[in-house]
């Protein structure tokens, strides 16, 4: 991947440090954040373009750890002042967690500029982040060939209308299954999804933890596991792991035909299996390409009924 050529895939969310609790362990001001997630998993498809904001106090390393991983950081902006944070705690199964503090510092300001370099880049990933910022970017890039776009049940709440202007634009939606209930006013996701297709998108893709992720289109329906794992760390940032896997397999592939969603949803399902088994980027960033590719043939074998 050349340094000077523009992504093929550019991300656009939030970059937080993080306080993480879990049964086990406390871990304090950690690298997190949607975007940083996403790129991360997609990093090892294709090139990555960055798009998301820190404060002057953001530690280097963790500028540095992106830019080993390959990560573009063009479209990183630096502001003055606190950069985002967030904490969380997760309850005994892990099954929960509640969000003890949030301190939006200069994310609240944030204004997602796209360098010029990254106007070109034919698939998209509009992390979550408010449907008018979603729409801002969508503004400035020029005809990409595929957008996903994540959202999350506050914009569904305070700014539905937006969301659903930009859905309208987006080729597919990713959200949780309760989130999915929460936008349509249904509790059936097979109905939820038709909905949500009605608003514009080719294919509603909604995530359900451990149990894996559903694929609507107008015409079918695919249903993936999540990959199995004995144990894992941290779940935070596993939803954002697994879009950013899959948008990276399918910009890789350079298709956008459901045949190519399916296969890059198993790349986007193994990848967010790494990134649990450690907090943060700490799973991810010592991994290799090979490691995903066999990882996912065992994966297609588990999927595989003979
Ligand atoms: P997830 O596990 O997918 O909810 O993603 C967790 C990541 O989202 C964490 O690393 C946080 O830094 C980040 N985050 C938490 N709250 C917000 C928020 N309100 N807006 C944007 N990012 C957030």
């Amino acid at each position: 991947m050349n340094s000077s050529s523009a992504p093929e895939l550019v991300i656009v969310g939030s970059i937080g440090i993080d306080t993480i609790e879990t049964p086990r362990e406390k871990r304090v001001e950690i690298l997190g954040g949607s975007v940083s997630y996403a790129c991360a998993a997609a990093s090892f498809f294709v090139k990555t373009g960055m798009v998301g904001v820190v404060g002057t106090d953001f530690p280097r390393e963790h500028r540095t750890l992106w830019e080993k991983m390959g990560i573009d950081l063009a479209g990183l902006q630096t502001e003055e002042g606190r950069t985002f944070r967030w904490s969380g705690i997760y309850e005994e199964n892990m099954d929960n967690r509640r969000t003890l503090a949030t301190e939006l510092n200069v994310f609240e300001r944030f204004s997602p500029e796209l360098p010029e370099i990254y106007r070109d880049a034919p698939y998209l990933f509009l992390g979550n982040i408010s449907p008018d910022l979603q729409l801002h970017v969508l503004e400035q890039i020029h005809s990409p060939k595929f957008v996903l776009i994540d959202t999350m049940d506050l914009w569904i709440d305070i700014a539905r209308d937006k969301l659903v202007e930009v859905v309208d634009k987006c080729d597919m939606l990713t959200l949780n299954e309760s989130e999915a209930r929460l936008f349509t006013g249904t509790h059936s996701l097979m109905t939820a999804a038709e909905k949500l297709l009605a608003m514009g998108p080719q294919f509603v893709l909604i995530k359900k933890g451990e149990s894996g992720s559903m694929l609507f289109s107008r015409e079918s329906l695919f249903l993936l596991h999540a990959f199995p794992l004995d144990d894992f760390k941290d779940p935070t940032g596993a939803g954002d792991t697994f879009a950013g896997g899959l948008m990276g397999a399918l910009a890789e592939s350079g298709r956008i035909d459901e045949p190519a969603i399916r296969r890059a949803m198993g790349y986007g399902s193994v990848t967010a299996a790494f990134g649990v088994e450690e907090f943060s980027l700490e799973r991810l960033s010592s991994l290799d390409r090979k490691q995903i590719d066999r990882r996912v043939e065992t994966f297609l074998s588990m999927c595989t009924p003979a």
